[in-house]
């Protein structure tokens, strides 16, 4: 009987497919799985026993603003403690690298906090990652605003030009060549607020030529949520490029109710081309603070502020009354800074995620004083609390919307299933105890029931804190698709 490095005993298996749970021993040799089998076939020189527990791909998180927190916070203990081996990064149009300038504003500043971060090219940007030898993987995007910025300088409240498309489009075609799996835009955001449909189908065009995807902040998640849906899907049209709408949601009271609306034109679109979204499990939203988004939210906290100190994690409206001016002239007075937005319907939330296009991404924004919950409560949440108490899946089904269909969609080859040839990216969680632990008032907390996660067949999170594993790769697309070749 052949020995193996570790075994896996005793667990009910989850293997990423929607498959029912079934109990098996699962084998891991070097960074892969090895064998799944019988209980009690395998022998490994580590056992992990599982009794009374899921073995589970290890959680992708689809949707984050990691880029540079996997060299900065290399242990990724928000993630890793939820379950999640892989990160997709660089979305909502803001991504660290191709950025050829030696300063940031304040829309980089979302995910850069060390201008060394930011880099010339991708490759450099991949080598920097790989160095700090972050516990799990990170894919990465290219952001449209980001290329902007290194094509238009700060003059960014016009269409590009004829001759800054070109240079953007080259931008992104050389970062796709050296392993970028995609472009974002963030058409909501300044930086992109002036870019027409033609600017980005056309910078988006090596999208096709490579493979890569293409992801969108949508230009209007409110009012004129299905006019942008329809933008979104014409761009990944003309570019040849799959479609993956970020954090799906209808925003502002008078929107609440639209995903009647929305969830059905997915349906539609989904027979046309390839398009899905993500989903992440809150009403609130998090992103900077910004004057517009006062009126359409119920609440409005504030998650970090540069220039005045002591009112992370308080109300505005407190804020404004202590000052004693409105809350328009408080956001004035706190910039830069960053807040969370009371501001979706919780039915509609739930319609969302349960769509057959829905995956789980969690938004989280890595460097905030006082964060969003998602940051450290997504995948737990999803499981614990939508799927466990409110049943509004099974639980195969809330893994799946995790991992092989996360995996699918990015073209992530070999992740995101329990079975013996892909990686060995393993969580494995109590059913029964799972449940997010960050609220609110109190967002930097590690989830409950999330018992050890290994990435590339290392530990990285076990008895409440981080591993020793700090295996986790740049994971690049040409290498992916390398891989989906050979495996073909
Ligand atoms: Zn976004």
């Amino acid at each position: 009987m052949a020995t193996y490095d570790t075994v896996i005993r005793n667990g009910q298996v989850a293997d990423g497919t929607g498959k029912k749970l079934f109990a098996a021993d699962v084998a891991l040799k070097g960074d892969r799985i090895a064998a799944v089998e019988a209980p009690g076939s395998l022998k490994g020189n580590n056992e992990i026993d599982a009794q009374g527990k899921v073995v589970a791909p290890g959680f992708i998180d689809v949707h984050t603003h990691d880029d540079t927190a996997l060299i900065d916070n290399p242990t990724m203990a928000m993630k890793a403690s939820q379950g999640v081996t892989t990160v997709v990064c660089g979305n909502c149009g803001a991504s660290a690298a191709p950025y050829i300038r030696d300063d940031y504003g304040h829309f980089l500043s979302l995910i850069v906090k060390r201008v060394e971060n930011v880099s010339k090219t991708f490759a450099e940007f991949a080598a920097k990652v790989e160095v700090a030898k972050p516990a799990i993987n990170g894919a990465f995007l290219i952001g449209h605003s980001t290329l902007r910025m290194n094509a238009m300088g700060d003059d960014l409240a016009r269409q590009a030009t004829a001759a800054e498309i070109g240079v953007m489009r080259d931008l992104l075609d050389q970062s796709l060549e050296q392993g970028a799996i995609g472009m974002s835009s963030g058409l909501f955001y300044p930086p992109a607020m002036a870019a027409s449909t033609d600017e980005v189908a056309e910078i988006a065009k090596p999208l096709g030529k490579w493979g890569g995807v293409y992801t969108a902040h949508m230009r209007d998640e409110g009012d004129d949520v299905l006019k942008s849906m329809d933008e979104t899907f014409e761009i990944g049209r003309r570019a040849g490029a799959e479609v993956i709408v970020s954090h799906h949601k209808c925003s502002g009271r008078t929107n609440f109710g639209r995903m009647k609306e929305t969830l059905p034109k997915f349906t539609e679109a989904m027979k046309q081309q390839q398009i899905a979204f993500d989903v992440y499990p809150y009403v609130a939203g998090s992103t900077i603070l910004r004057k517009e988004m006062l009126d359409r939210a119920d609440k409005v906290l504030i998650s970090w502020s540069d220039t005045v100190k002591g009112v992370s994690g308080r109300d505005l409206k407190d804020i404004a009354q202590e000052m004693g001016c409105s809350i328009y002239e408080a956001a004035d007075r706190l910039q830069p800074a960053g807040a969370i937005y009371f501001m979706m319907d919780e039915k509609d939330v739930q319609a969302a995620m349960s769509h057959p296009g829905a995956m789980i991404g969690s938004d989280g924004i890595p460097f905030d004083t006082h964060p969003h919950p998602r940051l450290w409560g997504t995948f737990p949440r999803v499981l614990g609390h939508y799927s466990r108490d409110l049943k509004l899946f099974p639980l195969e089904d809330a893994v799946r919307r995790m991992t092989s269909y996360s995996a699918q969609r990015f073209h992530l080859t070999k992740r995101g299933e329990v079975k013996p040839g892909f990686y060995a990216d393993i969580c494995i969680f109590d059913p029964a105890t799972v449940i997010d632990t960050a609220t609110f008032e109190k967002p930097i907390s590690a989830a409950k029931g999330i018992d050890t996660v290994l990435c590339n067949g290392e530990i990285v999170w076990r008895d409440g804190k981080p591993g020793a594993g700090r295996a986790g790769r740049a994971l690049k697309r040409q290498d992916l698709q390398a891989e989906a070749k050979a495996s073909a």
